[in-house]
Formats: C-alpha cells, structure tokens, sequence
C-alpha cells in the first residue's frame, strides 16, 4: 500500500487515463494534474517540502482543502500541482474554535436523525475541521477536549 504524498496515511493509488488518482482516508479521492508532466509526484514532494514544521502546515491544509472540495458524488478532487501557489497553502488553517464549530455541524449534517449516531473516519474528521496532521489523530481528542470544557 502506498502512503498518501499530502497527508502520509496510507492509501490505494489507482493510474486512470495517465492521472494518479489517490483515494485517502484523510484527504478523501483526489488526482493529481501535474500539467502532462510525468513528474507530478515529485514536483508536489518537491513544493510541500520535507516534513518540517512549515511542510507540515502546507500539508494539513491542502488536505483540509482537498477534503472540503470532495462532492457528494465521490468525484475526485482535481489537484493542479502546476498551480498550487493559488491554494494559498501558507495561509492560517482554521482557529480551534473555528474547528470545534466545524465538527459540531459536521457531526450534525451526517446525523441520519437526532437519535442516531453520526459514522465518521477520525482522518476525514480532521481534514474536514482543518486540524493539523499529527500523524495520529491526536488533533482531535485534544480539540473535543478543549470544546467540552470550554463549553
Ligand atoms: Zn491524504
């Protein structure tokens, strides 16, 4: 199995009509557009950077970007590594209060009804609210603690 190049979780990969289609726990299903270049993986490692503390901001969110484009119809999410400075993979990722709210309507949009239970993978828990990749899900024990006793 082969690890996702955004996020490092392990995922499946699939090679359709020359795109590499990455279908991730974390990020969701995305494709990479590398611009006809066979080298798209290696430009993307290339512009998200080794696992640094920068590195792993531009990673948390483009796959909190990614995660937030994928449609209800499971259509990969086209991810143009030619153009990514327009992602604006520097910016703040979401404030922890911004992702405590962001679970809560989560949460409350994947509710069948009031008195069922939500089914949610942690991984697409924490790119949906744009928490930092740690790697272990960490992010978010530490983000329902802080909301419940803030609350
Ligand atoms: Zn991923």
């Amino acid at each position: 199995m082969d690890s996702c190049p955004v996020c490092g979780t392990a995922t499946t990969t699939d090679n359709l009509a020359g795109f590499q289609t990455f279908q991730c726990a974390r990020c969701s299903t995305w494709r990479l557009d590398a611009g006809g270049s066979v080298m798209g993986s290696a430009l993307l490692a290339n512009k998200l950077g080794a696992w640094d503390r920068a590195s792993t901001h531009r990673r948390s969110r483009l796959s909190h970007l990614i995660r937030r484009q994928q449609s209800q119809n499971e259509d990969a999410v086209w991810v143009p590594v030619q153009e990514l400075e327009s992602w604006r993979l520097d910016d703040p990722l979401p404030s922890p209060s911004e992702q405590f709210d962001n679970l809560i309507l989560l949460v409350g949009d994947r509710q069948p009804s009031s008195a069922a239970w939500a089914v949610l993978e942690p991984g697409g828990i924490s790119a949906w609210v744009g928490a930092p990749i740690t790697g272990s899900n960490e992010e978010l024990g530490w983000l329902v603690e802080q909301g419940v006793s803030e609350r």
